[in-house]
């Protein structure tokens, strides 16, 4: 057990000592230093304290901004921070402090530190390639109490430079055939004082801290350090993203002996084989969209919604599979998507589909010690539908919330549908937000299976809804049991709208307007040779 680590901030090599594992790195950066004592007044909805987390993924390396609010002490270790401050004063020169030296941006130094941050890590991301994309960088965090607009440009042009030079990086690198490490990130395409940094960090590491209350907190690297540590500490908590604090009683009082999932190898790795992907339990949402989302796009619609983008670059799959909270916007989409859960602990390994691994009043069927492995999620290619005799497949899932980010969801629906020509095989429809867990509406589903796809069909359908679906959950943010009831119906109507019927020509789409079009454009347009 040791009672120190290191990680770099802004850097240079901070040594901690005896710092409570239960401590975030906002209160710490706020006690080191008097510029940092905005990092104090932390709020994870409204203003969240945003930082840069420099990290070894595998077999990339990436910035990603997190909540320092939400990075306990520990997870720090053998990891690189860089906060706006640092940024600035690293690098005056850099691009991204560039665009932001000038104009007016109609808001505090605070909140300009927040979008610095936020444009850094755009800045480096190697898909963030399209005008849309802009959006999903600032949602949630950039509101009403800033000049829009004009953050919008000055980001535009910062991400149109550098998808420039990952062009011209691509193509030098197609000599030695290994253009694909530019689009992947996988190689250092700046060559500046950040990414030299980057590039030089270590693989998360096993740890092993101990801090000066004698809390404990272990990083294992393998399942089975993992399943042994829990065997022995049978009170320690399980901590993947954090971002569920409330769990582990943060702060510098109390709390319980805490094991990370973050380096256990089985856990964070994504396997794609021609039938399904399984996304290991602590991989993050913004990385599981990394490898799904372009042959999934429902799962990145869903996304877009789901907090903001500092929450779902820490949050994980497992992690919201086992909070189990019954809003939760991705459990409808995972149920219509035909996915399982894979749970292992010491007694062996079961499996569930998701529906069924929830139990009612936020519970799940996670047995004490069990830990969610992973979760399998079916691949819906030409090649496995017509293995099953399916000629298409639907999928999509719709939230309705008071405002479209930065709140609790009022209900989320996800349906899917595979035809036989014109007619359903097998249908699912799902909802969160209006039983006290996630759930599937069997009677529908039965009801559809067999039917024509048709107006018919889907009205029908809307009376059993109305018939067999109970409204049991308070609506969040005041929304009233009719109402709730109301969404059930138009979700599914959504659904029939928005969606090709078998036989029409032509997909429609009651969004599909030039805005959109626009969203699609790409930063930069390969010159026409
Ligand atoms: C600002 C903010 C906004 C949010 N907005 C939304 C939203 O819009 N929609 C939504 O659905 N949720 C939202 N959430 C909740 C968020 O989804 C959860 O906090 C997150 O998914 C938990 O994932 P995590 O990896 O951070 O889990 P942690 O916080 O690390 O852990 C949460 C719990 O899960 C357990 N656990 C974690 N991983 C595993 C595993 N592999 N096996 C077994 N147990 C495990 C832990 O022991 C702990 O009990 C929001 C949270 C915040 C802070």
């Amino acid at each position: 057990m040791q009672s120190w680590f290191t990680f770099e901030l802004d850097g240079e090599v901070c040594r901690v000592e005896r710092e409570s594992t239960h401590g975030t790195l906002a209160s710490y950066l706020a006690r080191l230093d008097p510029c940092f004592a905005h990092f104090a007044e932390h709020d994870a909805l409204l203003a969240p304290r945003l930082v840069v987390l420099g990290t070894h993924e595998g077999d990339r390396y990436r910035f990603r901004i997190v909540d320092a609010g939400l990075m306990l002490m520990p997870m720090l270790a053998d990891r690189q921070i860089w906060t706006p401050e640092g940024i600035r004063n690293a690098e005056p020169e850099h691009p991204v402090n560039l665009a932001f030296q000038e104009g007016s941006f109609e808001c505090s130094g605070e909140r300009l530190d927040t979008i610095i941050a936020l444009t850094f890590e755009g800045y480096y991301r190697p898909d963030l390639r399209r005008q849309g994309q802009v959006n999903d960088q600032y949602d949630a965090i950039v509101t009403r109490t800033a000049h829009v607009p004009a953050i919008r440009e000055a980001a535009v042009q910062v991400f149109a430079s550098t998808e420039q030079l990952r062009h011209e990086a691509a193509r030098k690198a197609e000599r030695s055939g290994d253009e694909s490490t530019v689009w992947t990130g996988k190689k250092d395409i700046f060559g500046d004082r950040f990414t030299r940094q980057l590039f030089r960090l270590p693989e998360s590491r096993s740890l092993q801290y101990v801090d000066g209350k004698k809390r404990r907190f272990f990083r294992p690297e393998t399942l089975v350090e993992l399943i042994k540590l829990n065997r022995e500490y049978p009170t320690a908590a399980f901590i993947a993203g954090g971002t569920g604090l409330g769990h582990f009683a943060a702060g510098d009082e109390g709390g319980t002996d805490l094991i990370s999932l973050e380096a256990v190898k089985e856990l964070n790795t994504v396997v794609s084989t021609e039938d399904h992907w399984e996304i290991g339990g602590a991989v993050s949402l913004t990385q599981t969209a990394e490898h799904i989302g372009r042959e999934c796009l429902a799962f990145n619609k869903v996304l877009r919604r789901f907090a903001s983008r500092p929450v779902r670059n820490r949050a994980t799959l497992g992690g919201y599979l086992a909070t189990a909270w019954a809003s939760g916007q991705l459990a409808p989409l995972l149920m219509a998507l035909n996915a399982r859960v894979r749970l292992i602990s010491a007694d062996g390994e079961r499996d569930a589909p998701v529906s069924q691994f929830y139990a009612g009043k936020g519970r799940t069927i996670l047995q004490a010690g069990e830990i969610i492995r992973g979760i399998v999620i079916p691949r819906n290619t030409e090649h496995a539908l017509s293995t099953r005799g399916v000629t298409s497949r639907l999928c999509d899932a719709y939230t309705v919330a008071p405002r479209r980010t930065g709140c609790a969801p009022y209900a989320t629906g996800g349906f899917a549908l595979e035809l036989r020509d014109k007619r359903i095989a097998k249908a699912w429809v799902a909802y969160s937000g209006i039983d006290d867990s996630p759930m599937r509406v069997r009677e529908a589903e039965d009801f559809l299976a067999g039917k024509n796809w048709d107006e018919g069909t889907m009205i029908e359908t809307l009376g059993i809804l109305n018939r067999s679906v109970e409204v049991t959950l308070p609506g969040n943010g005041g929304a009233t049991t009719g109402y709730l009831k109301q969404l059930v119906g138009t979700l599914f109507q959504k659904f029939y709208h928005q969606h090709p019927r078998p036989g029409s020509l032509r997909p429609e789409s009651l969004t599909a307007t030039g805005e959109f079009a626009k969203l699609e454009e790409p930063f930069f347009l390969t010159p026409r040779t």
